[in-house]
């Protein structure tokens, strides 16, 4: 992938810093000119730390990846497993190429994060930890050429450009990694499940095809329209959306995936399942947990589906779920105020299949 620095592996360096109980930690990724390499600082995020002009900031312009790191199982440096984090690293180097942000490489990523985990645990021992990525394309440049503050050089990115120092010179962005606690609130969604409002999106379900300047098959920074949908969800006493296209086309949720169920008659007698999930070219992200979850389910020989779905689809189906990683698989019990079938051997089958954590394979962000 063109925007993939391939840079020497260096150890990240770290300070001091220890967050309290709850607290997070902060670690920017900075490329370092002289050396070549991508330096990982450790440090507190209640301090500044980014200018007011990175484009980030102002325009929203970067990319995103949450991710949840789970303690003891030690897979991924610092004692954490790092959930699905192929998938994840992935899909940011797809976002990075939809949106020609320039990102430091997978290896510089996972160096960064076991820093930060490291550091995470020993405030918060033994908590699972959100771990969000973020690359911005960095600092506005000034009237008169130059930059504010940061002091990097407008760099167009140039895919042929040799590996080492020369990549790192092409990363003008802002990188950084925040390591957080988990929040009770996404154990709670699980256990009491969904009220959801079917909410327009506003555009047709074809438009991806069409418009790919709107980027809809990346995660961009831009999610203030998903944050106003859940306030309006919010305001009529629901807990989240389903968006639909303005064709009427089952799309996703503002931060997950919607995945829904039907038991099937087998030939032999028996029931199997069916599991079924928007098409993806309808101009929704591609999930990381839909992607592990149909791996794990074809393998327990589950029929998979890509819709496209229909809000009646919905109604009808024998389980309604949003997924995504840090809130897993959140039942629906009420869609626009009826009352859903809620199976919860489904939902448990389905945790476990996330559990897994397979390949997604041909299922994944990125196939
Ligand atoms: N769709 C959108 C718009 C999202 O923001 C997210 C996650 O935040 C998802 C789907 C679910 O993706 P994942 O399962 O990779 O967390």
């Amino acid at each position: 992938r063109p925007q993939q620095s391939s840079t020497e592996h260096t150890a990240p360096t770290t300070q001091s810093f220890v967050p309290e109980a709850g607290g997070s930690v902060l670690v920017m990724l900075t490329p370092d000119r002289a050396s070549g390499t991508v330096t990982a600082q450790v440090q507190d995020p209640r301090l500044p730390a980014l200018t007011v002009t990175d484009q980030g900031v102002t325009r929203g312009d970067g990319i995103f990846e949450t991710l949840m790191a789970t303690p003891g199982q030690g897979q991924d440096g610092a004692g954490f497993h790092l959930r699905k984090s192929a998938a994840h690293l992935a899909r940011l180097a797809a976002s990075a190429e939809a949106t020609q942000i320039p990102v430091p490489s997978e290896q510089d990523w996972r160096d960064g994060i076991a820093a930060g985990l490291g550091v995470f645990a020993a405030g918060n021992p033994g908590r699972a930890a959100v771990v969000k990525l973020v690359a911005t394309r960095g600092p506005e440049a000034a009237p008169g050429g130059g930059h504010y503050g940061g002091g990097l050089d407008a760099g167009g990115l140039d895919s042929s450009a040799p590996s080492g120092p020369a990549r790192v010179e092409q990363l003008t962005g802002t990188y950084w990694a925040l390591v957080s606690p988990v929040s009770e609130a996404s154990s709670h969604a699980r256990e009491t499940g969904l009220k959801v409002l079917l909410l327009d999106r506003g555009y047709e379900s074809g438009v991806q095809e069409r418009a790919p300047w709107l980027l809809l098959g990346a995660k961009t920074l831009s999610y203030a329209v998903n944050m106003a949908a859940m306030r309006h969800a919010k305001s009529q006493g629901a807990d989240d959306v389903i968006f639909t296209s303005s064709d009427g086309k089952v799309l996703e949720g503002p931060t997950s995936t919607v995945l829904m169920a039907r038991r099937v008659p087998r030939a032999d007698g028996t029931q199997g399942v069916e599991l079924i999930t928007p098409l993806r070219r309808n101009g929704i992200l591609p999930g990381t947990s839909q992607g592990v979850i149909f791996a794990a389910a074809e393998r327990a020989g589950w029929e998979l589906g890509y819709g496209p779905l229909v809000p009646d689809d919905l109604m009808d189906a024998d389980g309604l779920w949003l997924v995504s990683s840090v809130r897993l698989v959140a039942p629906v019990t009420h869609l626009d105020g009826v009352e859903l079938t809620v199976d919860h051997e489904l939902t448990e089958q389905l945790s476990a299949f996330l559990a897994e954590d397979l390949d997604p394979g041909s299922h994944g962000p990125v196939d």
